[in-house]
């Protein structure tokens, strides 16, 4: 009754180990001692199966503290093989056992008795535990059952140890793949930014001579050139543009620009904009519904002026001569919401989740770049609001976004 005591607090002694840790050989290595000690033998070890076929790892030994997974070949270890085909443990002697015959020609192997104990996870050998003792007349019936209980209640441990090494060793080479993305990410911004810098300055200048000949700076010009320069300059125009939205767009990935928050009033900054745009409204014979109140927010009044002129430069282009685009705000509580409408020609469902993405429009015959909303939704971000948009097809689009109120 004392040895069966002493049995089962060894027993949940081990149990209590494979849930302490997750390091798989910390854990193998402190089991192998208590058995080892338990059972005053003179080796504990648990051997399990490699990836690679015929091999085994020893990973813990009660002898040997850094054994650190030492490779064995199975064919020098027929009792070990054996376990394994047959999962049934497997007690023998090393001087006499006809299993080890080939064996013994090459070696002078100890007088020890060997235990052999599969450990089986689902139904599989994932690897053994091989106890060696000098006991004369092997181990017993008691033994026997005690190593098997702590070989079944290891199997698990052993699983989920092996899956949290292979899952920690995933997570370090993701993290590394992403320290690579992110600095990737940020030379592109930054060939972008330089890129598109430089291309402005030779931009202007072009822009500003077609200008002169236009002006008839340069002599005068016959109604064919002029038309000709004319549309050179328009598409020279666009071209800059587009330049702009990108270094607009890598400044703002860059994260290098800090924002200059100070309070405003929403209303009066969106009729600022609103009267910076009067030209584009009538040249379509546009309606244009102001915003009334007082909306006051601290936010940077530069950024938010460009979220509203790239938002209503949509609307301009996407809503027909008559049409009409209103702005209102709300307050919210804890957010100003701003909120951009027109009777355009609508945004396809299955699009609206994609508009805010860089580069992506939507097929429509209008000129663009699919930068501007990606702008929108960048400023807005940093100021910790949100952006979005719904839409009816052939009825109109909404733009709202939102703006804390007290953030800073
Ligand atoms: P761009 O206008 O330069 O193409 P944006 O990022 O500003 O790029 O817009 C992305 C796409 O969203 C546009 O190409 C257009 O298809 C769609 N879109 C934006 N605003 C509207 C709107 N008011 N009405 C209809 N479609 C719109």
């Amino acid at each position: 009754m004392e040895q069966a005591k002493r049995d089962l607090e060894i027993f949940l002694d081990v149990t209590m180990e494979t849930t302490s840790s997750l390091h798989l050989v910390d854990v193998l290595r402190a089991i192998t001692v208590k058995v080892a000690e338990h059972l005053n033998i003179k080796r504990c070890s648990v051997v399990l199966v490699d990836e690679e076929k015929g091999c085994c790892l020893v990973v813990a030994s009660n002898d040997n503290p850094d054994i650190g997974g030492l490779r064995i070949y199975l064919d020098r270890y027929p009792e070990i093989k054996k376990v394994m085909d047959t999962m049934e443990p497997l007690m023998l002697d090393l001087r006499t056992d006809p299993i080890l015959g080939e064996i013994r020609k090459e070696i002078d192997l100890p007088d020890l008795s060997v235990l052999v104990i599969p450990i089986i996870f689902r139904e599989e050998v994932i690897g053994t535990f091989l106890l060696r003792a000098d006991k004369k007349g092997g181990f017993s019936s008691r033994e026997l059952s005690l190593c098997r209980s702590i070989a079944n209640s290891s199997a698990n441990a052993i699983k989920n140890a092996s899956l949290f090494e292979k899952l920690e060793e995933h997570k370090d080479k993701l993290e590394r793949a992403n320290a690579r993305l992110t600095e990737l990410d940020r030379l592109k911004s930054s060939f972008i930014a330089m890129a598109a810098h430089e291309l402005k300055t030779p931009l202007n200048v072009i822009n500003n001579y077609m200008e002169m000949l236009l002006e008839g700076i340069g002599g005068p010009l016959n109604t064919k050139q002029a038309e000709i320069l004319a549309l050179a300059l328009e598409s020279s125009t666009d071209l800059t543009m587009i330049v702009d939205e990108m270094l607009d767009l890598s400044v703002l990935e860059s994260g290098q620009i800090s924002l200059d928050i100070k309070e405003y009033n929403m209303v009066e900054v969106i009729k600022w904009v609103l009267s910076l745009m009067a030209a584009e409204f009538g040249k379509k014979w546009i309606r244009v519904v102001e915003p009334v109140g007082k909306f006051t927010g601290l936010f940077d009044n530069k950024r938010v002026r460009q979220v509203l002129i790239n938002i209503l430069r949509n609307s301009v282009k996407f809503t027909p001569p008559g049409g009409e685009v209103a702005v209102s705000v709300e307050d919210e509580e804890s957010e100003l919401k701003v909120m951009i409408s027109d009777t355009g020609k609508g945004i396809p469902k299955n699009e609206i989740g994609r508009l805010f993405e860089e580069f992506y429009r939507v097929e429509s015959g209008e000129e663009g770049t699919g930068l501007g909303l990606s702008i929108c939704k960048r400023i807005v971000e940093m100021h910790g609001g949100r952006i979005w948009a719904e839409s009816e097809e052939g009825k109109g689009s909404r733009f709202y976004f939102t703006l804390p109120k007290g953030k800073w």
